[in-house]
Order: C-alpha cells, then sequence, then structure tokens
C-alpha cells in the first residue's frame, strides 16, 4: 500500500514538473505497471512483485560510477576527454558527501585513469549494497552544437527517441572494448538491436526510485547550473541493466557544445555541478527516508 501510494505520488510528481518532464512522465505512464492491464504476462508478474516489495532503504551507502576511463576515453569536446571530467565530478561528489554526511560510505567504481567494465562497475555496486548508484557522463552529438544541458537516464526503452538511443549505444559501446564481452553479457552486442530488449526484473522493480532519484538529480542541476535541464529520460544502459538498486546515469552536460564544456572543465562549473549532484542526492535521501 505505501509502495502504491508512493508510485502515484511520484507519477503525480512528475507531471506536476511537466515542463521538463512531460516525454518522460507520457512514457511512464505508458508502460509503468500500476497503469498496466493488458494481461501481459510480464506486466502482472511486475504488478506482483512490486507491490510485495518496499525498496525505500535509507541512503547508507552511494556508489558513484565516473564513467569511462583507460583505453575506454569516452567522448571528446575541443580540448577535454569525458573520462578526466567524469573522474574529477566523481571525486569532488564523493568528497562533498564525505564532508557533509559522513554518516554514508562512499565508493568510487573508478579513483584514477584505468579501464573498468560495465559489469564491473555494477558489481562494485551490488557486492556493496549501494542503496544508490550514479553512473556520471558527459554527452556528445554530432552536428548539433547547439544541444546543451544536462539530462538523466533511468534503465528502460525509450523507443522511437533517436537521441536516447544514440546516447545509450555511445555509453554502452565500451563492451565492446572488453575481452570476450558476448559471453559476460550474455550475448549482449552494443549494435545489434535486439540486444536491448530484456531487462532485469530486478531493475524495474527500483524504476520509481531510480525516476525520483533522476527527477531530483536533474531540478537541482538546473537549479545550481542554470542551464536548462534535457530532462529525464529512459534509455538501454548496460551498467543500470546489471545493478539492483535504484540507479540513474547522469549526462552533466553536452562536450560537443562549447558552453557546456567550459561548464564541466572550470573549477567553478564543476562545482556548480557536483552541487547539484549533491543536493539531489540529498532530496532523494530525505524523501525516501
Ligand atoms: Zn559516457
Amino acid at each position: 500500500m505505501k509502495y502504491a501510494l508512493m508510485i502515484l505520488f511520484s507519477s503525480s510528481w512528475l507531471y506536476a514538473n511537466a515542463c521538463q518532464h512531460h516525454c518522460f512522465a507520457h512514457h511512464t505512464q505508458a508502460s509503468h505497471f500500476i497503469y498496466r492491464n493488458d494481461g501481459d504476462l510480464e506486466a502482472i508478474l511486475y504488478q506482483v512483485m512490486a507491490l510485495q516489495t518496499l525498496p525505500s532503504n535509507p541512503v547508507d551507502v552511494i556508489v558513484i560510477d565516473p564513467g569511462h576511463g583507460g583505453k575506454d576515453k569516452g567522448c571528446s569536446g575541443t580540448s577535454s576527454i569525458e573520462k578526466n571530467i567524469t573522474l574529477e565530478l566523481s571525486k569532488k561528489l564523493k568528497q562533498t558527501i564525505e564532508e557533509q554526511l559522513p554518516e554514508i560510505k562512499v565508493i568510487l567504481t573508478r579513483d584514477r585513469d584505468k579501464f573498468v567494465s560495465l559489469k564491473s562497475r555494477a558489481s562494485i555496486a551490488n557486492d556493496n549494497q549501494a542503496d544508490i548508484f550514479i553512473s556520471v557522463h558527459c554527452n556528445y552529438l554530432r552536428n548539433a552544437e547547439y544541444f546543451r544541458g544536462s539530462e538523466t537516464f533511468v534503465l528502460g526503452r525509450d523507443e522511437g527517441n533517436i537521441n536516447s538511443e544514440i546516447t545509450a549505444a555511445r555509453e554502452n559501446s565500451s563492451v565492446s572494448l572488453e575481452e570476450s564481452y558476448k559471453e559476460n553479457y550474455g550475448g549482449f552486442d552494443p549494435l545489434s538491436p535486439e540486444s536491448y530488449i530484456l531487462f532485469s526484473m530486478i531493475q524495474n522493480l527500483h524504476l520509481d526510485n531510480s525516476i525520483l532519484l533522476a527527477s531530483f538529480t536533474e531540478e537541482e542541476l538546473v537549479k545550481s547550473t542554470s542551464v536548462q535541464s534535457k530532462g529525464v529520460k529512459q534509455g538501454a544502459f548496460v551498467v543500470l541493466k546489471e545493478t539492483n538498486m535504484p540507479s540513474i546515469l547522469v549526462e552533466t552536460g553536452y562536450l560537443s557544445n562549447e558552453k557546456d564544456e567550459a561548464l564541466l572543465t572550470t573549477k567553478k562549473g564543476q562545482n556548480a555541478v557536483v552541487q547539484g549532484l549533491f543536493k539531489g542526492i540529498i532530496a532523494y535521501k530525505q524523501f525516501v527516508e
């Protein structure tokens, strides 16, 4: 009952923020169990399991995942490389949480420039029984230099949203740098659309809390950076598929945009982004506790 109420609350909360989240809220309404009544077996199982589970653990352990690293550089701006920015932002976020909320344990999936497989990143979160997982990234869109702003993804399939698919494919492509990735990811091929169809039931159970965390994060990022949000979206991100707690992937800004690149590479700009991420966590923590 409590869970159902919370879902109603979060759904209406998303609608209340419809200017930013309209597309996502619409998609959520269409695919979410509380609205699904099509007799589909998976939907029914989903309903039953979701109603029996209340994934609202207090936030005691946070795993922050600096995207890319080592041979996986991520995307590049005119003078910056994603893997370096994600590491700087993640380290600053860890430090901020530890200073402000010393009771919380914060773990980074990497603390230096090294390659870590997507599966290992998720395993670090699962093995440490993290209460939330935040994967930090930078966006890039070819021939669209005017695109800017953050966007935060939860796991899901946003069919027809080409930009979400491009982003997910780009972020997932590091899988192909891993040895024997096809065995490690159950035949997953980042270049094959069929590989994106199946998602774990476990992550579905955390969908609402992931949406909450994503929404708070975007809201606070806008406040602290004064850059308009591109919203909360669903995407087929491998790293989110493998975790079993509320999980988000934050695209902090576009390295293909001059202003976003300046924001993400200056001390002042990075501090603003980190404050946004931190306040998003605080808002989520206060809500679920
Ligand atoms: Zn990335």
